[in-house]
């Protein structure tokens, strides 16, 4: 077999250091590592021959006996024997931690795989206290730790063995040739442990289906569909990893006055059409229960809307100030009229004479 410069696989001259072969080693690893170039046949080979490289000029007597002589490092039968044997790369792998560690994905990956799952739950307010914020218990059906064996999955009185298969370590290296390919163990599924005899309650799992309460704490100015997180309250993880989340989720009761808009509540407020055309100080209702005073000026038309600020509701965000109330002028006609009223109103369009659609009409006949 062709002998390659090792130097030049690893990109480094050949009085690099050791920390500069390991830190070029490093690099080059990450970037043609076979999962890093899927798709690409000749990734595996040049991710071998860089691991190749790396072991012999990382090993200073390796690297000697190269530097010095002319012999085939590449393929050679001895060369493998002195791989699986001390030295080789199970040191290497070692040094950086595991190969998890090199490319910073399996042992994130198996993290995420043992997190406890999250749980969605809802709570129906009423409108008061999702203004006022309120804490309130919610019924939540998730994994728990199982109490007969506190999680372990083995049954009380047994232990936990580490797994015969990886000796503990989770990962199982493939040898192939020179090079030690690791994967997450098959016996125990990443986890280095064993479980002999398993829990007869939760079945060696470790973790039971309970139903239990949560206290949750509802911000001031919870708007209908918001999702409110409690972090760890979520389902157990596995294998002593951390919890999932709790999302609970607002439903909040209609109010059959004030509707939101945002931060903001929108009222319509009825306006007497005197009120309208002379203008009006008038007291308006506000969601807390309390009165407003809003200055209507003289010629209020129906539907016209008025900003007060900060009568809406809480932000929910933290230094969010709040909402503002949107008060919308809803204009009353009366229905009945007493016989001195009308006299009023007759004296009024006669005084008036006016013809509020003419317009109308130029409009209507000008295109
Ligand atoms: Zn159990
Ligand atoms: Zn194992």
């Amino acid at each position: 077999m062709e002998t390659k410069d090792l130097y030049k696989i690893l990109e480094v001259k050949r009085d690099a250091s050791r920390d500069e072969i390991r830190g070029a080693y490093r690099k080059l690893a990450r970037k043609h590592h076979p999962d890093a170039n899927p798709g690409d046949p000749n990734a595996e080979t040049r991710f071998k021959e860089i691991q190749h490289a790396y072991e012999i000029l990382a090993n200073p007597e390796k690297k000697r006996e190269y530097d010095e002589g002319p012999r085939a490092f590449f393929g050679s039968r001895e060369d493998r024997g002195g791989a699986s044997g001390g030295g080789g790369f199970s040191d290497m792998f070692d040094g950086f931690g595991g190969l998890g560690d090199v490319f910073g994905r399996s042992v994130r990956q198996e993290t995420e795989r043992l997190k406890g799952d999250d749980v969605t739950v809802s709570v129906n307010l009423k409108f008061k206290d999702a203004l006022e914020g309120v804490t309130t218990r919610v019924g939540v059906s998730a994994e728990e730790a199982c109490g007969d064996c506190r999680g372990s999955g083995a049954a009380p009185g047994t232990s936990i063995k580490r797994c015969p298969d990886c000796g503990g370590r989770g990962v199982r290296s493939r040898d192939q040739g020179f090079f030690a390919l690791s994967e997450p163990c098959p016996r125990c599924g990443g986890a280095g442990t064993f479980i002999e005899s398993p829990c007869s309650g939760c079945r060696g799992s470790g973790r039971v289906r309970k139903n239990r309460q949560v206290t949750v704490r509802i911000p001031p100015g919870a708007r209908d569909g918001m999702k409110v997180r409690v972090p760890g309250r979520g389902g157990a993880g596995r294998k002593g990893a951390s919890a999932g989340d709790l999302y609970v989720v607002t439903r909040v009761e209609e109010h059959p006055v004030f509707k939101r808009s945002g931060d903001d509540f929108v009222v319509e407020v009825p306006v007497s059409f005197v009120e309208a055309a002379l203008g009006a100080e008038i007291g308006v209702p506000r969601p807390d229960g309390s009165t407003v005073r809003l200055r209507l000026p003289a010629g209020t038309q129906d539907g016209r809307k008025f900003r007060v600020r900060g009568a809406g509701a809480p932000s929910v965000k933290k230094g969010g100030g709040g909402g503002d109330l949107i008060v919308e002028a809803s204009l009353v006609v009366p229905t009945k009229l007493r016989r001195r009223e009308r006299e009023i109103l007759e004296a009024l369009a006669d005084e008036r004479d006016e013809d509020v659609r003419e317009e109308l009409f130029k409009k209507a006949e000008s295109s």
